[in-house]
């Protein structure tokens, strides 16, 4: 059975002083487990919303969307988000954000801190956990927030373009990176981009959405040769 369902997903959007929006409109998708999807689509066609509604940050919306077989209801933590901005504390070294996710529930501190310098060496941090937010670079920070997504071990990870915002270069990186934790880890991935060579590298399924009224228009599995 799929690990995310979602049937007949319906997202309206009604701003008190402005017309409503609909974000999607009667969307089904099913995730596999071990699955990484990439959702892919023009700006405004709901890929955002679609991930915080999984991610459980969206109180309404109709239709059906579960996890692990569970309604989704509120944030989980089985999941690990990462948005296209890092989102780090300030006020917190990199070490004390990646840890967050270890405190707030209440995991085992010393097994947190090893995963953490284990996640901080595979993305280049090794060294860096001292360091406030300011003292690292927009690429430095989001690599930290994809660590703090995944101290937990989630079963599902959702990003968001996480790599937007970065240069090229850090981007290719990043995307090998994403790839080998992927391969290694057996995590459920769902990955929002409009770069459809992203897409292609990165995803075993990518689910293509129409520019509106937040529709799916086709689903296309990659022919994947993976080295
Ligand atoms: P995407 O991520 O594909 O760019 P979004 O999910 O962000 O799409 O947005 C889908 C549609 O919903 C867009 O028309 C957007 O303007 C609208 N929308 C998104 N968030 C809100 C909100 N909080 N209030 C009103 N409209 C919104
Ligand atoms: P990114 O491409 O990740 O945004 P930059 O291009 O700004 O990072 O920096 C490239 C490399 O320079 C980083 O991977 C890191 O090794 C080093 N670096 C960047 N910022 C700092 C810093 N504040 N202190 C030490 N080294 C840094």
């Amino acid at each position: 059975r799929a690990l995310i369902e979602v049937r007949g997903l319906t997202k309206v959007y009604r701003p008190r002083r402005s017309t409503p929006t609909i974000a999607l409109d009667n969307v089904a998708l099913s995730v596999e487990e071990g699955e990484f999807v990439a959702l892919v689509g023009p700006s405004g066609c709901g890929k955002t919303t679609m991930l915080k509604i999984l991610a459980g940050l969206v109180p309404t919306f109709d239709g059906h969307v579960s996890l692990g077989g569970h309604p989704v209801s509120g944030p989980s933590s089985d999941v690990g988000v990462v948005f296209q901005q890092p989102t780090l504390l300030p006020w917190r070294t990199i070490l004390e954000n990646i840890m967050i996710p270890i405190e707030v529930q209440r995991l085992d501190k010393g097994a947190g801190l090893d995963r953490a310098h284990q996640l901080m060496d595979t993305v280049g941090l090794a060294g860096f956990g001292d360091k406030y937010p300011k003292e690292l670079s927009g690429g430095m920070q989001q690599r930290a927030g994809i660590c703090r997504a995944l101290i937990h071990d989630p079963k599902v990870l959702l990003m968001d373009e996480p790599f937007g915002a970065l240069d090229a270069m850090t981007r290719e990186f990043m995307n090998e990176e994403l790839q080998r934790i992927w391969l290694t880890s057996g995590k459920t991935v769902v990955f929002v981009t409009h770069s459809i060579p992203e897409a292609a590298f990165l995803a075993d399924r990518v689910v293509v959405m129409t520019p509106r009224p937040g529709r799916i228009a086709e689903v296309v599995d990659v022919d994947l040769s993976r080295p």
